[in-house]
């Protein structure tokens, strides 16, 4: 018999999950509280890779998200381009980055991850406004990296699944869940009822907050909090004239093409100010030390401006690697928490799908299941997150 499904929360998890369990044949209701990608999925810096992810089942987790991003743009060939196959070049600076780069690079190679030395001439030819580093430096090509339109990505997400079937609710906020042996029955916020045989909490930074209305305490990050476990400012400039085609990660800042010419500024060390409730101007301190960087690692950026500074709020479980699995006792709702979810949403998808239609455990979401984190508050885990290099992101 088709099954009766409800997602909750539209972001791009719940977006993905929504298509794949639309496309195996059940009926889907996704619910949305606010707009669909109106969360963390609208402030994201969508750098899709697996690079410094560890432990390993993560790093391959993250792969299967690289190798799912690139089959579903080529699928839809004729569909807007959410994913931009740029590639990444890294550098780092000081005897300490240096020599973590290394490792990383070593310990990439290792797991047969694309990286090879980047050709300094190409480079200048390729993009003559960048400023590379003293030739001492090396230089670090990851040709399998992506990037993500965040905005472009959701809406091909979101007309996928209405294409399938999806009924999609949005300002429909789910206020209570109860389960039983039989079903599940979601009550909401106009005080009306759904009801079917699963559902799936897909609610970002939120998820502490509903699990907590069933009584399962989860260990998140709370996102409301400042600093930068939880928070990150990304700079979006105006049009430069200026020739970045790929993924820039540098000592001091990291930037990428953002449509236009415009770029997506990021410098992980300012992060321990940022506060959601207190977003900074472009004139800001935060501001100006973005743009001050940014000329240092392009030329002919003078009459760049910053148009926006937005804080964005990671959706984290407290020990940084994704929550996945059934959380009550007659497994009726799912859970699907994560940071890293726009690398990876497209293997998320068909996976969690999978598991909820067929019943069948998938090895590779074997070590993310989410009891690790029940009864549990996120001071009980060490957060261990580089201010230059979040092996989170
Ligand atoms: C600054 C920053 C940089 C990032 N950079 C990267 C990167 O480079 N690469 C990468 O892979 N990932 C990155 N991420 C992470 C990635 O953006 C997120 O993991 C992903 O967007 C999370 O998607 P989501 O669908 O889980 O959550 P969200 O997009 O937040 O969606 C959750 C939805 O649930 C809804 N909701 C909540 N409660 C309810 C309720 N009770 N009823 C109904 N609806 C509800 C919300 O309104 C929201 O729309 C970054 C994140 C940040 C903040």
């Amino acid at each position: 018999m088709q099954q009766r499904i409800a997602v909750i929360g539209a972001g791009v998890i719940g977006l993905s999950i929504a298509r794949s369990l639309a496309l195996q044949g059940a009926t889907v209701t996704l619910l949305e509280a606010r707009r669909a990608g109106s969360g963390t999925s609208q402030i994201s810096f969508g750098w899709v890779n697996s690079n410094g992810k560890s432990p390993l089942a993560y790093h391959q987790l993250n792969v299967a998200g690289m190798q799912a991003h690139q089959q579903l743009q080529a699928e839809h060939p004729r569909q807007i381009r959410w994913l931009e196959e740029t590639g990444t070049l890294e550098w780092a600076s000081g005897a300490a980055g240096t020599e973590q780069l290394e490792q990383r690079v070593e310990a990439l190679k290792a797991l047969d991850y694309p990286v090879r030395p980047a050709d300094r001439a190409a480079l200048a030819r390729l993009v003559p406004e960048l400023i590379l580093p003293e030739t001492s430096t090396a230089l670090w090509w990851f040709p399998t990296e992506s990037l993500v339109h965040p905005a472009l990505f959701v809406a091909f997400l979101r007309a996928e699944a209405l294409r399938l079937g999806v009924t999609l609710v949005e300002h429909q906020e789910v206020v209570a869940i109860d389960e039983s042996a039989s079903g599940v029955r979601l009550s909401l916020q106009d005080g009306s009822d759904w009801r079917g045989d699963h559902a799936v909490s897909a609610t970002g930074r939120w998820s502490r907050h509903l699990m907590g209305r069933l009584g399962i305490e989860l260990a998140m990050v709370d996102a409301d909090q400042p600093g930068h476990i939880g928070c990150s400012f990304l700079g979006y400039t105006s049009p430069a004239q200026v020739q970045l085609g790929c993924n820039l990660i540098t000592p001091d800042l990291n930037l990428r093409p953002d449509g236009g010419g415009r770029l997506m500024l990021q410098a992980l060390d300012l992060d321990p100010t940022a506060d959601p409730s207190q977003v900074p101007d472009t004139d800001s301190d935060v501001g100006r030390e973005m743009l001050a960087r940014m000329a240092k690692v392009l030329r002919n950026a003078e009459g760049v401006r910053l148009e926006r500074i937005a804080v964005g709020q990671r959706s984290r479980p407290a020990d940084g690697l994704p929550a996945l699995g059934y959380v009550t006792e007659h497994r009726r709702l799912y859970l699907a928490a994560t940071h890293s979810g726009m690398t990876l949403a497209p293997a998320l998808g068909p996976l969690i799908a999978d598991e909820i239609l067929s019943g069948i455990r998938s090895p590779l979401l074997a070590e993310f299941r989410p009891q690790r984190l029940l009864g549990k508050s996120a001071e009980a885990f060490a957060q261990i997150v580089s201010p230059h290099f979040p092996a989170a992101q």
